[in-house]
């Protein structure tokens, strides 16, 4: 789960790390307003499930209230693009006017989990800020890494080693980052984090040390134990299609082709978007409906994947082991009549009831439904439909 800068800077407070001023608003008026508590200069900035905003234009220094102005009213009325979004971006519902800060250096500093180590690891570098990423790749000696234990946490020579790495000598400053790389550490640690970054974190001219961005996500299956982190789920900014397949109990991942899968079994599904690949397509989701699924949670599952504009062909693979083949004819037929088929839906049943499946599909005669015999049949059909 992801949560916004605005809640995870509040986290970052919680932690005893120096976070500057800020306000969550949703209007240009409340921006204003925000502005005139603050005082002085403050930066505006996107709230949104995406990194990259800086360069895309929706991290905005503001000297005064008609900027601020200016600038609520561009980001809450333009989609934001950046690396991280699609070509199609995201709409932006809430912002953040926060303090501004005058800079002389940006760090990064961040947590993950290091899955070939099975153990967290923070790193740092003295280059942090928007071009972090470039550094990864030109420079990855830039970036300095400390394991650590996930029981006993981030040791006090990490910390010495990681503080020394970013080249903070002055004793304020080197007590002021060890309290915010053992917040961080904590965080991770204590709310069960899968990333806890701040990017970047600033020294002033005068020496102070703050975090003026923040990003964490939190690992689902832990979420039970953290009712607090659950409060700041924010549906609206998830995808819709695999909210409402959360909701049937379907696993839906949308991606970027234009074949909708509809398939039972997870491995099914991967040799499914395998086999389009390999006939020169790309599937445009992955919906496992599982093996104990109904003819209400296949329809479901249908209407999913066709409201999917992108979509221009479906293929249905199903083996029908614990769930029958004809379960899946029945939610076809239902499906077809309820939405109706504007795209080719290829079928490829196999396993229990297929017979009388395949009886039940040929009697409902179903516009633009094609049979196909075999899985490499079907993939080749709903390639060549939608090439
Ligand atoms: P993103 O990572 O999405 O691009 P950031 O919050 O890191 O967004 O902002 C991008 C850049 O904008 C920062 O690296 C920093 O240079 C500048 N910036 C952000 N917040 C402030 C602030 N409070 N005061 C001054 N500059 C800021
Ligand atoms: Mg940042």
């Amino acid at each position: 789960m992801k949560v916004h800068e605005y809640q995870a800077r509040q986290l970052l407070r919680d932690a005893g790390v120096p976070v500057p001023r800020s306000e969550v608003v949703e209007s240009i008026e409340a921006a204003v307003a925000a502005h005139h508590h603050i005082g002085g200069t403050v930066v505006v900035k996107a709230q949104v499930f995406a990194g990259g905003r800086g360069k895309a234009g929706f991290v905005k220094l503001c000297p005064t209230p008609p900027e601020t102005e200016a600038a609520a009213r561009f980001m809450l009325s333009n989609r934001m693009v950046s690396k991280q979004t699609g070509p199609e971006g995201i709409a932006v519902k809430k912002l953040l006017v926060a303090e501004a800060v005058d800079i002389s250096a940006e760090y990064y500093v961040g947590v993950v989990l290091d899955r070939t180590r099975r153990t967290p690891v923070m790193m740092v570098s003295r280059e942090g800020g928007v071009e972090i990423e470039e550094v990864a790749a030109r420079n990855p000696d830039a970036i300095v890494k400390e394991w650590f234990h996930p029981h006993l946490g981030l040791q006090s020579f990490q910390v010495a080693k990681l503080i020394d790495a970013l080249g903070l000598v002055d004793k304020g400053q080197v007590k002021a980052a060890g309290l915010v790389l053992r917040g961080l550490a904590r965080i991770f640690l204590e709310k069960d984090c899968s990333l806890a970054e701040i990017n970047p974190l600033v020294r002033t001219p005068a020496g102070q040390i703050l975090a003026i961005d923040a990003k964490m996500n939190f690992d689902d299956s832990a979420l039970f134990r953290h009712a607090d982190i659950q409060a700041m789920h924010d549906p609206t900014e998830e995808n819709s299609a695999e909210l409402r397949a959360k909701a049937a109990d379907l696993t839906y991942i949308a991606l970027d082709g234009n074949i909708g899968c509809l398939v039972n079994g997870a491995g099914l599904a991967m040799a499914t978007m395998d086999i389009i690949k390999l006939c020169g397509g790309e599937p445009a989701n992955f919906l496992d409906v599982g093996g104990s699924v109904t003819t209400e949670g296949a329809i479901e599952a249908f209407r999913i994947i066709l409201a999917d504009p992108k979509v221009k062909g479906v293929l249905v693979n199903i083996f029908g082991g614990i769930a029958k083949c004809d379960t899946i004819a029945e939610a076809l037929i239902a499906a077809a009549q309820e939405v109706g088929f504007k795209v080719p839906v290829v079928v490829r049943l196999e396993g229990t009831n297929v017979e009388r499946a395949r009886e039940m599909l040929k009697s409902a005669n179903i516009d633009r439904l094609v049979p196909a015999k075999d899985l490499t049949d079907a993939a080749r059909k709903v390639c060549a439909q939608v090439a």
